[in-house]
Formats: C-alpha cells, structure tokens, sequence
C-alpha cells in the first residue's frame, strides 16, 4: 500500500477506519519528526507488532515552555517522508497546530504526582501539555497500540497511568533507547550541539554507566552515587545540570537506599542545549 500523509483530523480517521474495517490491527507512533533511528526503532516494533503504522509528527506547542526551543525545533519534513517511506508507515498524519487546537485549549489532562519530579521541577506544564496531545492523538487515531520510547522514561510512565487511570482502550510499549557508539542518546536536540559539546555529551551516558557499575558493586546510599555522577557531569565545561537522580523505577519517588528496580535519570543543558537520559537498574 502506499503511504498516505494526512494533514486533518477528518482524513486519518477516515483512513484508520478504512483499515479498521479490514481487520487491521492500528500502531500509533507519536513523533514531533526529525526523525532518527531512535524513532525507527519504534517505528519497526510498530510494523511487527500491527497491521497499520500511523506515525504522527506534530511538534505540539502545549508542551514547551515560554523560553523553550518550539520555533528553532527541527522541521525536516521531506527527509521524515522518506524515513517513512523506507520503513512501512501507512499513514504519516502531519497536522498544524490550529488543526490540533482549533481553539483556545480549555481541556487539559493532568497526571498528578508521577509529573512532579525528574523534569517536571524543570518543565512547568510541560507534561500537561504530552498528556493533553496524546489523550488527543489516541481519540483522533483509536490504536490498539502505541509506542514510546525509553529515552523518555518519565513520559513514559506518565502516559501508562493516563491510559490506565482513564481507561483509554490501548496499550502502550515502551522501548529500549537508542544510542550513538559513545553511548549519547540519539535526539533530534543533539543536532544543536557543536562538535566539541557533542564529545562531552557522551558523559551523560558514562555518568549513567558509573550508577549501574557502582549499584552492581554493592553501594546502596544514592547521595554517594549521585555525587560521583555529578563528578563526571562536572567534566563538561559548559554544563548546568538540571538534575541527576536515583528514584524508584515506578513510583519515581527519590530513594536514600537502592534497593529494588531504580531508574537513574539526568538532565543536563550543555550551552543551550538540554539533554536528558536514564538507565534502568535491577538492585535485586
Ligand atoms: P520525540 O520526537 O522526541 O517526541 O520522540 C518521539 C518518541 O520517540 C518518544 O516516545 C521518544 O521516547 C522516542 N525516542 C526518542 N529518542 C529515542 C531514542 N534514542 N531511543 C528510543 N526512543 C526514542
């Protein structure tokens, strides 16, 4: 079949019905674009898991903040075709942002609790923002699945009790991150970093490593291990660093003690450029 990019509301949901009809089981892959092989990942679990891919690409502005990067995010939207193309995508749906929120916003969907934490101290309203597109993605293209990626563990958490506290009938998977051989997470925000930022990038991940290594090793009191993270993190000479934490893996509240599964998360800025990453650790 060939790929279809739809640009309304009207005109995906008409396709997925179509598809729907035909027994498809539907895949939804949310995206703001600048696609890379983080989102192809996702993308092929999409085309093994599903009958029909919708990949939405919408860089939605009910989630940056007022200083963000919204206007500068990156909008390649011919090489997004393309990746699309090459990997079974169905539908690309590409709405504007007044086809999205035709008028003022006065519905919002709000995950207590889990959004205070992590990026949530840094990024006012920026999960309100995810949750709302997505509980709007999911009602405008109904899946039966849809796929996040790792790379995003609070998101991912986030959008798992949305689904589950609202009883929205799809279920989410999540998959691992992808990473560049020196271990960065692939994002579409690496392209903003120079060349020199971009070697000291690779220590967010070396930071992460150090956690799971010195967790393996049997250190438990996680003021000990974030200060040796942040010990790498202070190599990067233009770094301020958000936050590095040790939490729970499912509550993401802050422990003293590891024990059990804990998520490592950082977020880092380097120059203007802010970076978030994380590491699952099974303590046992
Ligand atoms: P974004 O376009 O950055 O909003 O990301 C869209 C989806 O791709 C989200 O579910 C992200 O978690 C996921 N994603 C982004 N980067 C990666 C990566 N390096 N590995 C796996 N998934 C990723």
């Amino acid at each position: 079949m060939k790929m279809e990019v739809a640009v309304t509301i009207q005109s995906v949901r008409k396709l997925v019905k179509a598809a729907r009809a035909e027994g498809k089981k539907i895949g939804l892959v949310p995206t703001m674009g600048a696609l890379h092989i983080g989102h192809v990942s996702l993308i092929e679990a999409a085309a093994q898991q599903t009958d029909f891919v919708v990949v939405s690409i919408f860089v939605n502005p009910t989630q940056f903040g007022p200083s963000e990067d919204f206007k500068k995010y990156p909008r390649p939207f011919e090489a997004d075709l393309k990746i699309c193309g090459e990997h079974g995508v169905d539908v690309i749906f590409a709405p504007t942002p007044k086809e999205m929120y035709k008028s003022e916003n006065l519905t919002w969907v709000n995950v207590e609790k889990l959004t205070e934490p992590l990026c949530g101290q840094f990024r006012p309203g920026h999960f309100r923002g995810v949750t709302t597109v997505c509980a709007k993605l999911f009602n405008i293209v109904s899946p039966d699945l849809a796929f996040f990626g790792q790379k995003d563990a609070q998101q991912a958490i986030v959008i798992k009790r949305m689904v589950a506290d609202l009883n929205m009938p799809l279920k989410i998977v999540v998959y691992p991150t992808i990473r560049e051989p020196d271990g960065l997470a692939v994002s579409s925000r690496n392209q903003y970093l120079s060349e020199q930022q971009r070697k000291d990038a690779a220590l967010i991940y070396k930071s992460l490593q150090k956690c799971k290594e010195m967790i393996k090793a049997g250190v438990t009191d996680t003021k000990e291990i974030v200060g040796q993270m942040h010990t790498i993190l202070n190599q990067i000479p233009s770094a301020k660093i958000e936050y590095v934490s040790i939490v729970d893996a499912e509550t993401l509240k802050s422990i003293d003690q590891v024990a059990g599964k804990v998520l490592a998360a950082a977020a880092v800025k380097i120059g203007s450029t802010r970076l978030i990453d994380n590491i699952l650790v099974d303590a046992g």
